[in-house]
């Protein structure tokens, strides 16, 4: 049996969607062309978007599309703000500066969300700063930011808002209508349920047709990628072509099961059902529930001396299940994925095997229901 993947992209996919994979298709396509421009409007359309918003699609990674969203909006002489409560927000601070852009970094720790009075008065403070990036869901701890605060903060200061929404696009609600955003960022393989090696950014069409020479980059030029696109219809070098059928089809079936609310309510069931039996088994989720996202749970590791993750992971995973190490540095963590294919059944069978696993090593096992 194929491994239940909980960590968060590349996920566990469904069989419809790596089902359409199995074709080939040339990138000067006529039929392949009219996929692209299908899934890029579909996507426009998750946010609202309407005709103030377009898709630009970018093969890679999703850190590819946040890079070449940061290096194509903020011009050489802009500056950025970053939002930073982890390690997705640190990433964006950095690869910001390799491009030689200024960024002021604003630090709220790694167990507290983004406040947004502080955003504010950081804005009024520093006139010359002309963006503000945030991470909706910092996947690195499962935070979940305040982002419709955060972006009305951001829109009364007159400033511009790039959002790396990755983890949380497709199932927290985010629409430009009440939102108001520059460009948001995210990739084929989180939320939507489809398969890695392409990201995407929903940006305005007004600000991406004045970011003309801005990028530091080829490959990562987003307005050149847009231009290359509108005017031929094809991706600008090679499309990841089974990639974006996979994606196709994986909005087929997140429409078919009802979009986002739907993504969402199986989202937080899953999260529900992890975060009640991890607690069974005497494993504690490291954040309160009022700022844990239903994206990913970070678990504090047992304390005690036979714990050990590498074996944990191994033992876990001869039962068909795949976990994801901690990426806190100070305290010892690992963290479970509550995204993909996958519902409250695999979940519970998840924790059971991790319930055996610390068995099996050893390890006191709470039974509260003794
Ligand atoms: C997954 C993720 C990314 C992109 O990571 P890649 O490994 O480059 O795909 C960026 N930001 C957040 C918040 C993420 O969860």
């Amino acid at each position: 049996m194929d491994p239940i993947l909980l960590t968060p992209g590349p996920l566990t996919t469904s069989l419809a969607t790596r089902s359409a994979m199995l074709r080939d298709w040339g990138s000067w396509d006529g039929e392949f062309n009219a996929l692209t421009a299908r899934v890029r409007q579909r996507l426009v359309a998750l946010v609202d978007g309407g005709d103030d918003y377009t898709c630009v699609p970018l093969q890679g990674s999703g850190t590819f599309a946040v890079e070449a969203a940061v290096g194509t909006l903020v011009p050489r002489g802009g500056r950025l703000l970053v939002l930073v409560n982890g390690a997705y927000g640190r990433r964006m601070v950095r690869l910001a500066q390799i491009m030689g852009r200024e960024v002021v970094p604003l630090d709220f720790g790694e167990t507290s969300p983004v406040e947004p009075g502080r955003v504010a008065a950081a804005l009024a403070a520093d006139p010359a700063i002309s963006h503000v990036g945030v991470v909706y869901c910092e996947t690195s701890t499962g935070i979940l930011n305040p982002l419709a605060e955060i972006a009305a903060a951001v829109a009364a200061a007159g400033r511009r808002l790039i959002v790396d929404a990755m983890s949380a696009f497709g199932a927290l609600p985010l629409s430009a209508v009440d939102t108001p955003f520059e460009a948001v960022v995210a990739s084929a393989n989180k939320c939507l349920e489809g398969v890695p090696g392409m990201g995407f950014v929903l940006v305005r069409r007004d600000a991406l047709a004045g970011s003309g020479g801005n990028a530091p980059s080829l490959s990562l030029d987003l307005h050149d990628q847009w231009n290359y696109m509108e005017q031929t219809g094809q991706w600008r070098y090679t499309p990841p072509t089974h990639v974006v059928a996979a994606l196709a089809a994986a909005l087929d079936q997140y429409d078919a099961e009802g979009g986002q609310p739907a993504r969402l309510a199986r989202y937080r069931d899953n999260c529900a059902a992890l975060i009640d039996g991890l607690a069974a088994l005497g494993l504690h989720a490291f954040l309160p529930a009022e700022i844990q996202a239903p994206i990913i749970v970070t678990v504090h590791s047992p304390d005690q001396p036979g714990w050990d993750f590498r074996d944990f992971y191994q033992r876990v995973k001869a039962q068909g299940f795949v976990l994801y190490p901690g990426k806190l540095t100070e305290i010892e963590t690992f963290r479970v994925g509550c995204i993909g294919a996958i519902g409250r059944g695999q979940i519970e069978a998840a924790v059971a095997a991790m319930g055996l696993a610390l068995r099996e090593m050893g390890l006191q096992v709470e039974r509260l229901d003794d």
